[in-house]
Formats: structure tokens, C-alpha cells, sequence
């Protein structure tokens, strides 16, 4: 925020700052305070913002007073969980972040299979709280990702075919309204609100707990296999076949590309080397994991195979020192039904071409247990996709911006006539109201109305938004 703008905003609500601060446990921090700019900073290097205030809420009774102080100030408002997002929508310029980086608890109830976890929690968080109790949660593939934007767009990852997305094992979530009020929101208890937190994304306010069912997954056999680039077109069109129709829930496997980082534990020969690889993860039974993969390893040997077994939290955390926070990373996405032999080509033709060592193109299974949910059962309408695109473009160097953005973009555009139309939210940077639209196909409209009753003003609008607005 500017100097000048920011000043006036201090001078003219001074005192009500002062209140709200004097009501906090948490902090509020300001523009010329000393952390200011690291509060700022979110995990996309490209994202710049300045708010003007940032309440970083120790708990629910903070968010509330962030939240009413938003609305009767009419201050643009941003919720901040994990502050991956891809289009940066934890930020905002000028407006009020609410800031849930210290709700930060878990609570296993290891009977009941359940885990409690604060609105500001990372992945990391869970997976090391409920591995203690040779339990998991379906999340995605990164443990620094935070709960709450996973979570509220869909949530896919290595478990998705075994045990669905992540909102397919949201139990409730305790939720600020736009109005200041505090709600439990399940299948009993606003119902519609429940089935609109699967799917919708930040748009109907500020999760400040969710409840998760976890199940029985310690060990998994799991990890990265790696083939020459010019072997593509076969171990593409062999994936496509074995994921839709031979591998057992028990096995996901997202298809890459990307470039062999240079350093250990990679092999000196297949550094700087562009190839094409799978991310494995079977949660079967140990003992049958070996004859499970005897027809992925007989296809065609891997250039290198590192799956073996590996607990679940190390799976989960094995790509995050590759990506720390700070890089620059550019989003293209989209769902994908088929992948026919001339997208395929194209595939190739891109993806041989990653411009830089960070950046990939991932296809995420969404089939198996996924599929078994119903594309109206929660805001989440492509339970008929295959898998689920994404491009990008990621260096840390802001001068090679153009580069990726270009790859990224020519590569999508190409694609996208091959696609299901629309994309997964978590994956689109801000694209406007029709990509938003695309993604969410007939239950737009719901979600819309369902908008209208919770947050008729769009006051929670720093989002894949849903406009209120019929
Ligand atoms: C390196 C990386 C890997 C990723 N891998 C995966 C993956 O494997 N699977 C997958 O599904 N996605 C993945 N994503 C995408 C991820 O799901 C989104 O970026 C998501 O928005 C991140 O959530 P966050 O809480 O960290 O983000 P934030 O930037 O903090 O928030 C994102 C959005 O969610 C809203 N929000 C966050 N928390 C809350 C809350 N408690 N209450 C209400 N609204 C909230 C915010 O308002 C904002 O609109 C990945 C992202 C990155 C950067």
C-alpha cells in the first residue's frame, strides 16, 4: 500500500484501529511495522501486494473481530491459510488479510479415525500428527500447501483414486460468516453451506477448524520413476490406458514432465536431463506391492526407479525442498476426459521444451474412488474427468518471467481444444468470472444462491469468485 494512502487511512480510523488491536490475541501488523513486508510475501515470488492491515487471528474470536471490523469499515478482505495459491488470493492491496498462519492444532482421535486441524494448518501439520497414528488424510503432493485453500477448492493428491479428494473426507468445518456469526457447518447443520465448502473455494467465509475422517495408511511403496524424453509416446499411451482402465484404487500415479534436478540423489548421467516420468503411491497391502508394479517395470524399464517403501509423511514432503517459497510460478490448467494420440504429440512437443529446472507439466488422476462421488453431491462437478491438467512455469529468477509464462501459455493454448472445458480451481491463476464458471458447469447456480443467503454483499470476493448476483 502506499505511504500516502495508508497514511490517511490510519489518520481517519485511528482510534477504531486501536480497538481493533486492543481486541486481538493475535497481531496486527501495518505498513511501517518491522515484519510487514515478510507478512506480505506469499509462496508465488511473482505475487507483490500490500495490504493495508493484516490481522494475523490467534483465534476464532479474532477472526470475528477481523471480520466485523472488514464489513463495517468496508474494507476489501483476503483470507490467508497456507498462502500457496497460484493467483495469490491470501493477499490483497489495500484491503484487511486475515491472516490464520498461528490456528495452527491438531487433534487426532484416533477411535473414531478422526483429525481436528486449525483453519491456518499446512499439510505438513496433519500428515505428522495423525502419522503418529498410522493414519492419513487425502491431500495433495506438497506438505507446505495450506488445509484450508486445498481443501475448499477440491484437495487432489497421491491418494486420490484410494480415498478421493480431499473434501470427500470433510466431516464439518467451523466457519465466520460475512455477518460476524460462528456456524458448524456438516451434513446436519447448514447443509447447503457443507455441501458448498466442497468445491467453493473461500467464497463464503473463514474456516476456522475443519474435521477430517483419516484412514489406515502408514507405509506406502511409493515414488518417482523416471523414462527418456523420446520414450514418451509409449509410456504416455501405455498410462493412459493403465490408469483408466487396469490400476487398482490402491495405485495413483500422476504423469510428469520435468527436468532431473543436479544434485543427489539423482545419478550424475540423468542430470539437467529433461524426461518424462510417473509419481507412484500404493497404499495396498506391502507384501502384494512388488507383483503390483511387475507390469509397470515390464513395460519398459525406467531410466531410474525410486519406488520403494517410504512413510506416508516422507512421500508428502519429498518435493519441498525442490520448490521452497519465493519462486516465480505461472499457472495453466484444465481437466482432461481423454488423451487422445494427437494431444499426445502435442504433449511431447511442449513438454520436451520445460523451459527451466523447476518448471512441469502434472496430470492428476481424479478416477477411482473420486469417480464415485456425484458431480452434484458437492460443488465439485468434474467427478467425470480423468485427470486433471496443469502447466507450470517456475524459476526463481524474475528476469526468465517472460520465458515461463510464454511455454506455459503456448503449451495450454494448444492443449486446451483437447480439455474438458473447464479446470480445476486450485489450479487457475485469476482467469475471471467464465473460466470460474467452466470449472464449476450446472452447479454454478447453486453455488450462486447458496452465495446469496451466506454473503449477499460479496464481501468475501479475493477468491475464485461467485458472484451473488443472479
Ligand atoms: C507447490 C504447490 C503444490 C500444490 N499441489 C497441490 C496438490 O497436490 N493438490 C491440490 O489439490 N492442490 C495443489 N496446489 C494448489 C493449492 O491447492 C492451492 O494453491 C490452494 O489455494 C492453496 O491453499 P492455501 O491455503 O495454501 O492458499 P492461500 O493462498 O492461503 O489461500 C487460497 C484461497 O483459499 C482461501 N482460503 C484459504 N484458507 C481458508 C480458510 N481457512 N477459510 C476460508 N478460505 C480460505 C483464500 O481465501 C484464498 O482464496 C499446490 C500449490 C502449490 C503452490
Amino acid at each position: 500500500m502506499k505511504e500516502e494512502k495508508w497514511r490517511i487511512l490510519v489518520t481517519e480510523n485511528e482510534s477504531r484501529i486501536n480497538t481493533l488491536k486492543a481486541s486481538l490475541r493475535g497481531e496486527l501488523i501495518q505498513p511501517n511495522d518491522e515484519g510487514y513486508d515478510a507478512a506480505r510475501k506469499v509462496y508465488n515470488g511473482m505475487i507483490d501486494r500490500h495490504p493495508a492491515l493484516i490481522v494475523r487471528c490467534a483465534d476464532v474470536a479474532d477472526v470475528i473481530a477481523a471480520v466485523n471490523f472488514g464489513r463495517e469499515n468496508s474494507l476489501l478482505v483476503s483470507i490467508r491459510g497456507g498462502g500457496h495459491n497460484a493467483g495469490g488470493l491470501g493477499v490483497c492491496d489495500d484491503g484487511l488479510v486475515i491472516d490464520l498462519s498461528l490456528i495452527r492444532y491438531t487433534h487426532v482421535d484416533s477411535v473414531a479415525r478422526t483429525v481436528r486441524v486449525g483453519g491456518g494448518c499446512t499439510w505438513g501439520d496433519v500428515d505428522h500428527a495423525t502419522h503418529a497414528f498410522s493414519l492419513a488424510v487425502p491431500s495433495g503432493i506438497i506438505s507446505t500447501t495450506g488445509v484450508g485453500g486445498l481443501t475448499l477448492g477440491g484437495g487432489l493428491g497421491h491418494l486420490t483414486r484410494k480415498y478421493g479428494l480431499a473434501i470427500d473426507n470433510l466431516l464439518a468445518a467451523d466457519i465466520v460468516l460475512a455477518d460476524g456469526r460462528f456456524v458448524t457447518a456438516d451434513e446436519q447443520h447448514h447443509a447447503d453451506l457443507f455441501w458448498a465448502l466442497r468445491g467453493g473455494g473461500g467464497n463464503f467465509g473463514v474456516v476456522t477448524s475443519f474435521l477430517f475422517q483419516a484412514h489406515p495408511v502408514h507405509t506406502l511403496y511409493a515414488g518417482p520413476m523416471l523414462w527418456d524424453m523420446n520414450q514418451t509416446p509409449e509410456v504416455m499411451q501405455w498410462y493412459r490406458e493403465f490408469i483408466k482402465k487396469e490400476a487398482p484404487d490402491d495405485l495413483n500415479g500422476f504423469f510428469a514432465f520435468l527436468t532431473v534436478p543436479p544434485g543427489p540423489p539423482f545419478p550424475e548421467h540423468l542430470h539437467n536431463k529433461k524426461m518424462c516420468g510417473v509419481v507412484w503411491c500404493y497404499t495396498g497391502p506391502m507384501e502384494l506391492a512388488e507383483e503390483t508394479f511387475k507390469p509397470i517395470r515390464g513395460f519398459l524399464t525406467p531410466a531410474l526407479d525410486f519406488v520403494g517403501p517410504i512413510p506416508q509423511p516422507a512421500l508428502q514432503s519429498m518435493f519441498d525442498a525442490l520448490y521452497p517459497p519465493g519462486l516465480q510460478w505461472y499457472w495453466k490448467a484444465d481437466f482432461v476426459n481423454e488423451l487422445s494420440d494427437e494431444a499426445i504429440q502435442l504433449h511431447i512437443k511442449h513438454g520436451s521444451r520445460v523451459p527451466t529446472m523447476h518448471s512441469t507439466m502434472h496430470l492428476y488422476p481424479v478416477n477411482g474412488a473420486a469417480h464415485r462421488v456425484g458431480k452434484h453431491d458437492t460443488a465439485w462437478s468434474y467427478r467425470d474427468a480423468t485427470w486433471a491438467e496443469v502447466i507450470v512455469g517456475v524459476d526463481p529468477d524474475s528476469a526468465n518471467r517472460d520465458r515461463i509464462v510464454d511455454w506455459a501459455r503456448n503449451y495450454w493454448e494448444e492443449l486446451h481444444p483437447y480439455s474438458a472445458g473447464g479446470a480445476y480451481v486450485n489450479f487457475l491463476m485469476e482467469e475471471g468470472e467464465e473460466r470460474v464458471k467452466a470449472s464449476y458447469r450446472d452447479n454454478y447456480e447453486r453455488l450462486a444462491a447458496i452465495k446469496r443467503m451466506y454473503d449477499p454483499t460479496n464481501f468475501f470476493r479475493v477468491n475464485q469468485n461467485i458472484s451473488p448476483m443472479p
